[in-house]
């Protein structure tokens, strides 16, 4: 549970990414923690590219929501930097967002308050001289003995 990863560069950080995909289904609530620039966005778009997107992973910073239509599931990218207030999640239809069969990554999931649901998969990212620092929680045993064969 305590495994840290580590992960030296951007190209291994999409990999990561690249890799929990191919384990994770819908639904999912996927929390990742870090400071700014610590390399979530560059994780999201690795697990994008595992789930087989190959389109442009376009930052939420300014629309709070950026949603992908995959075949099967409904991908919302969420990074919640840049929300004032808890309420403000209402009115990107939060509700429908978790009651629908998704997989949500969610940057900045501190600044929600208590309105998002409890995540299946949490990822701390730190900063290290060189790279980075990564420790992955997930709730299904079979997701994190994967994580911890990483
Ligand atoms: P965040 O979304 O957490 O603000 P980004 O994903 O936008 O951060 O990444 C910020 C910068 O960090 C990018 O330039 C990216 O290439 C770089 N980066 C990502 N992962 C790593 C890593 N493991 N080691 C070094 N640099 C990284
Ligand atoms: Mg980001």
């Amino acid at each position: 549970m305590t495994d840290l990863i580590f992960v030296a560069d951007e190209a291994a950080m999409l990999l990561l990414g690249e890799k929990l995909a191919s384990k994770t289904t819908a639904p999912a609530v996927i929390f990742l923690h870090g400071d700014l620039g610590a390399g979530k966005s560059t994780l999201a778009r690795g697990f994008m590219k595992g789930l087989g997107y190959r389109g442009r992973v376009k930052s939420p910073t300014y629309t709070l929501v950026e949603p992908y239509e995959l075949e099967g599931s409904t991908i919302y990218h969420m990074d919640l930097y840049r929300l004032a207030d808890p309420e403000e999640l209402e009115f990107i239809g939060i509700r429908d967002i978790m009651s629908d069969n998704s997989i949500c990554l969610i940057e900045w999931p501190e600044k929600a308050g208590n309105r998002l649901m409890k995540p299946t998969i949490s990822i701390n990212i730190n900063y290290l001289d060189n790279g980075r620092n990564v420790k992955i929680t997930a709730t299904d045993p079979a997701i994190q003995s994967f994580i911890n064969e990483l």
